[in-house]
């Protein structure tokens, strides 16, 4: 964090050196204000992006069609986006051009809620239109202006004030809360990647209970995939205990299972989320029942075991959970994966005698499940005996 800060407060004082306004803004501010570390520092500019490049040896071009321009610092690369709104919107969306504007007042405008509207200059002093300070201190979030007016010009600003309620504890004041309730449904124009973002973090802030609460109580579950507010009554409870996950992913595990498994995942989440949820929701299932065997342990990554057990237990299907012990399992596991047996298909077709054929996959398998369930010791000499007394028995 020190070296984003220095990074940051460095290329703000380059480009006053080159003439130009630069201010600190959006989530690091608030952070800052609620004395918590920020991971990234956005700076606000009147350089056009062609002068932001001017001015720093090296730049990368992230997002130059909405006016950012990643500045390559030594010490942490650093985003800095000329002063803009948004251009103009329709269908409730954010809309793909974007207008500069002349003052950071303007600039600030734009922004969803106080609380992210706050500017922070480089000697320390805060510029601060629309009392973001005042609102962070008394937790509430507030969205900037007529409410209806911005939820009407991006929807996914009513998902953003559910996912910073989660993040910070504060509450939704009433204007905005209201409006929030009014314009629900027109979540729906929203794309499913941009919710999908926002509900990522809601998982990870340690409050998706609040955040569920939330979306009910202002109707946008009704509009969001896989949550079904009929189910509130059973469903909540088990969001309330759902407490900070390891990873996002076991939110999405949760979402999940709570809608009854659908087969396609309607958030468009990637083929390594959708293989994490299988793997959690298979561990869940398994833990529900009974301890994990050796070859649960075997077969399932640690991360999908721990947060499997963890969801078992918080819906009362399965002692508390303890992942130091699915960590000295998996160490006390004689074999990581097929490849560190000690025999291979070649040998197995040697001693017998056989061609090859489907039977050979069959029996490393069986071997495998031999080894890590501790019937055999995983040696060559040991394993062909048992396998050729099976194999000869067997025809
Ligand atoms: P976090 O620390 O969780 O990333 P953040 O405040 O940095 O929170 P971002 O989504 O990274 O949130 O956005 C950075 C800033 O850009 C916000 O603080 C806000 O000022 C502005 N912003 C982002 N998305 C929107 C939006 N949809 N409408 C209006 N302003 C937005
Ligand atoms: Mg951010």
């Amino acid at each position: 964090t020190e070296n984003i800060w220095a990074a940051a407060l460095g290329t703000v004082r380059s480009l006053h050196e080159a003439g130009y306004e630069a201010v600190i803004v959006g989530g690091a501010v608030r952070d800052r204000i609620m004395g918590l570390e920020a991971d990234d520092v956005d700076i606000a500019t009147s350089a056009l992006p062609e002068q932001v490049k001017a001015v720093f040896p090296k730049t990368a071009d992230v997002g130059i069609a909405h006016g950012t321009v990643l500045v390559i610092h030594p010490l942490a690369p650093v985003e800095v986006t000329t002063f803009r709104t948004e251009g103009t919107y329709s269908d409730h969306r954010r809309p793909d051009s974007v207008e500069y504007v002349k003052s950071l007042r303007e600039d600030l405008r734009r922004r969803d809620f106080t609380m992210n509207a706050v500017a922070l200059r480089d000697d320390g002093s805060l510029y601060d239109p629309f009392g973001g300070r005042e609102d962070i201190r008394e937790g509430i979030i507030r969205a900037v202006g007529d409410p209806d007016e911005r939820f009407g010009e991006d929807a996914l600003r009513m998902i953003r004030a559910v996912r910073f309620a989660a993040k910070t504890g504060f509450r939704i004041e009433s204007g905005t809360f209201d409006a929030i309730i009014r314009q629900a449904g027109n979540i729906r124009a929203v794309s499913v990647e941009r919710i999908k973002m926002e509900l990522d973090k809601v998982w990870k802030s340690g409050r998706a209970g609040l955040a569920m609460h939330l979306l009910i109580e202002t109707g946008l579950a009704a509009h969001l995939p896989l949550m079904d507010p009929a189910r509130a009554d059973a469903d909540l409870p088990v969001w309330d205990r759902f407490g900070k996950p390891a990873r996002p992913v076991e939110g999405w595990a949760l979402l999940t299972e709570l809608a009854g498994g659908p087969a396609e995942n309607p958030y468009k989440l990637s083929n390594a989320e959708k293989r994490s949820i299988r793997d959690i929701r298979a561990a869940w299932e398994i833990r529900s029942s009974r301890p994990f065997h050796p070859m649960d342990i075997y077969r399932l990554p640690a991360e999908a075991l721990k947060a499997g057990w963890r969801l078992a237990a918080l819906s009362g299907q399965a002692p508390p959970a303890e992942p130091d012990e699915i960590d000295r399992q998996k160490a006390r596991l004689p074999i990581g994966s097929m490849k560190e047996l000690a025999v291979t298909g070649n040998e197995l077709i040697a001693w017998a005698g056989q061609t090859g054929g489907p039977w050979v996959r069959d029996w490393l398998g069986k071997i495998e499940e031999a080894v890590v369930t501790g019937l055999i010791v995983n040696n060559r000499d040991d394993i062909k005996g048992w396998f050729l007394d099976g194999f000869n028995s067997q025809r």
